[in-house]
């Protein structure tokens, strides 16, 4: 397989400062720098150079996202929200949470973060690449049409979803969401688009709050093309590739999608501040095999990935590398220190408490999708 690589250095340069969240200067604690910051992205590039593996890939280069490719998405007002809070020094341009903090002229490079997926979609359907990964910041997948969310600006992987299937003219696309946290964004973009099926993967009730049931299915003409996975706190590799192998797979075959999206955070690995789970290496280099094996099925292989979250900077680059030698192929030299610990944990293997959540979500999700 040929893997592209959407990398620019200026990803790096999206500066989150040092408030995080509604902190002010007076509020009793000292700045800190947030966990969505550029060292952890970094080292994976890093990892990726110093392994060799950077060479066997095909490196795509973004381009900014225009109004266009935004507002298939978004508002206007939202683009005018994050280009005036830009352009007045930067801040926060979320409604809710206070945490998604866009740099002085930041605009810019959320704009180029928007359009690496779209560069990855024209290098894989022009047959450059067979897949591609988007190692870009800041992330999308809490990005809702009118509002800034998490982290996220711009919903990067719903706005190069939108643009494969209205301006690459694509009929069906789909998402698989394995971050630990719910694509709301994603979901809220296609809620009533019976074009793209919305796969989200996450901790249960974990972020945003309240979001992410199983009874979120999509409306209109799209009932039954959102899928809810909430898994408990604590999951493992077990209930991942059993949620895989009886929903998402199954899933993909019913929906027959023509191009699949992975917004991909390794925040649903063991060690993540910022959530509960417990996936490795090996775990993720398992679901990209997976879903290669259905993108192989049914789409001539073609898969785009999009990064979200992922906060343990010491672990994420093993994943990650993982996931990119699947990708392309390419075994490196490099072995995951942390593995042998991570995956021996008994808890590991699928509970009864998880086994049960996956049942309510082929009873739900997967039964209204298969009943279209
Ligand atoms: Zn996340």
């Amino acid at each position: 397989m040929t893997t592209g690589l959407v990398w620019d250095e200026r990803f790096m340069w999206h500066d989150t400062g040092t408030r995080f969240g509604p902190i002010g200067a007076l509020d009793w604690m000292e700045p800190i720098e947030p966990p969505e910051s550029a060292p952890g992205k970094r080292r994976i590039k890093n990892l990726l150079d110093a392994s060799g593996l950077s060479r066997s890939l095909v490196m795509l280069a973004p381009a900014p996202a225009g109004d266009v490719d935004l507002l298939r998405v978004h508002t206007q007002a939202h683009l005018d929200h994050v280009a005036a809070v830009s352009a007045a020094g930067g801040g926060n341009v979320a409604r809710r949470f206070a945490t998604t903090r866009v740099g002085a002229d930041g605009e810019g490079i959320a704009r180029l973060a928007a359009g690496a997926g779209i560069a990855a979609v024209d290098g894989v359907l022009a047959g450059r690449v067979d897949n591609a990964y988007c190692l870009h910041r800041p992330p999308g997948h809490h990005a809702e049409t009118d509002e800034a969310m998490g982290f996220c600006i711009y919903g990067n992987a719903a706005i190069a979803g939108a643009y494969a299937l209205d301006a690459a003219g694509l009929g069906r696309i789909a998402f698989v969401d394995w971050d630990a946290h719910h694509g709301n964004g994603t979901q809220a973009a296609f809620w009533t688009d019976p074009r793209a099926l919305t796969v989200s993967l996450h901790q249960d009730q974990s972020f945003p709050p309240g979001s992410g049931t199983v009874e979120e299915l999509g409306a209109g003409d799209a009932v039954g093309t959102n899928i809810n996975i909430p898994l408990p706190p604590g999951s493992g590799e077990g209930a991942y590739l059993a949620a895989f192998e009886r929903i998402v797979l199954p899933a993909l075959h019913a929906f027959r999608p023509e191009l699949i999206f992975v917004p991909s955070g390794f925040d649903s690995g063991g060690h993540d501040p910022l959530a509960r789970m417990m996936l490795t290496s090996e775990s993720f280099r398992r679901m990209t095999e997976l879903l290669m094996a259905a993108a192989g099925d049914l789409c001539g292989g073609h898969i785009v990935m999009l990064h979200e979250g992922g906060y343990a900077p010491h672990i994420v680059p093993f994943m990650a590398l993982a996931v990119f030698e699947a990708l392309s192929g390419e075994k490196t030299e490099v072995s995951d220190p942390f593995l042998p610990a991570l995956a021996g944990n008994p808890w590991q293997a699928l509970q009864p408490h998880q086994d049960r959540a996956i049942a309510e979500a082929e009873q739900a999700g997967l039964a209204a999708l298969l009943a279209r």
